[in-house]
């Protein structure tokens, strides 16, 4: 027996019972805060994108790598786009409307010829209110083009890491994320990942070669904030995912950023974070979008992943603590 109906038939309508979930409508405005994206390096509409979709702020990383075109790349080199983020930041902001500020820093996924000059010059541009964190940096198993010795990384991470805590700055990890298994392979003469503009056949042979070099890596970053004085509380580890979540969760104080922007490339989504959260509560997990115009990333990504995370089952007041509270209270956004 159905209920009256309207329409010329009984349609799915008249089936329902009547138990309409109770919809968290709030979810559709709750402001959101991008921690580390490269937003300076993206189309002016996929800016736009951000404030579309109720973006609060953002962390627009500058740390060379992928940016510089000339290989050795120098400390002047990564200057110049330090530079370039610096000086477009404030027409950004007044056209889009949300807050954006900076995070500087030396990335060693490349080596630079001359490190230490770019370490000196870093203590001005700390001093800069735009510059809310320090990165992202972090021990890479493998280079572009050139190694760079593990040790000499650990050291130039390190010092980073001492200006951050001289200013009071949090740090932005890069960490190396486990790639899952490709279905197939591509064809080796094209030398690149599609969607990725690397040429994936100028890697380096790692330097780290250990059972886990990726996890090996952030243990190093660690053992570095250690040796720097720096809190494990203003280190924010992105790219956080299955191989790392254990150990910087049950080992360490760090925050947790879970890179979503391009999931297809790394694998980590909203179920990665959903998991994360009913397993350690969301006090110390956030998300990014890592967005750069070099690789396919998706701008809407924290936007989608509040809904997503919803529908794993994650409380409201959870999904609020991680795409605005966290960021904002680590890294002194929003105020
Ligand atoms: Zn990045």
């Amino acid at each position: 027996m159905t209920a009256p109906h309207a329409t010329v038939r009984p349609t799915d309508a008249a089936f329902l019972d009547g138990s309409d979930p109770d919809l968290p409508t709030e979810l559709l405005n709750i402001p959101w805060i991008d921690p580390h994206n490269h937003a300076h390096t993206l189309s002016w509409e996929d800016r736009e994108r951000y404030a579309l979709s109720g973006c609060r702020s953002m962390v627009m990383v500058s740390s060379g790598y992928h940016w510089t075109p000339y290989k050795p790349v120098e400390a002047s080199d990564i200057r110049f786009l330090w530079d370039d983020a610096i000086n477009r930041r404030r027409a950004i902001e007044r056209n889009h409307f949300f807050e954006a500020k900076l995070g500087l820093g030396v990335h060693t996924g490349v080596r630079i010829e001359n490190p230490d000059e770019l370490l000196a010059a870093m203590d001005d541009y700390c001093a800069l209110d735009e510059v809310v964190a320090v990165g992202e940096t972090g021990v890479v198993p493998s280079q572009h083009v050139e190694r760079w010795d593990v040790d000499e990384q650990q050291a130039v991470v390190g010092a980073q890491m001492e200006l951050a805590a001289d200013h009071d700055l949090p740090v932005l990890l890069h960490t190396p994320n486990t790639t899952p298994d490709a279905k197939r392979e591509y064809r080796d003469d094209l030398g690149v990942t599609p969607g990725y503009e690397k040429n994936t056949g100028l890697g380096t042979e790692p330097v780290l070669d250990g059972e886990n070099p990726a996890l090996e890596a952030v243990k190093r970053d660690v053992e570095a904030a250690a040796d720097a004085g720096l809190d494990e509380e203003r280190v924010v580890a992105s790219h956080a995912d299955a191989n790392n979540t254990e150990y910087l969760m049950t080992e360490t104080d760090c925050y947790l950023s879970y890179t979503i922007g391009h999931s297809w490339l790394v694998g980590v989504d909203a179920a990665d974070v959903a998991n994360a959260i009913d397993e350690y509560g969301s006090e110390r997990v956030m998300i990014d979008t890592d967005t750069a115009n070099v690789l396919r990333t998706d701008p809407y990504a924290v936007k989608r992943a509040m809904f997503e995370l919803y529908r794993y089952g994650i409380d409201v007041d959870d999904i609020r603590t991680v795409v605005y509270e966290n960021p904002r209270d680590v890294f002194g956004l929003a105020e």
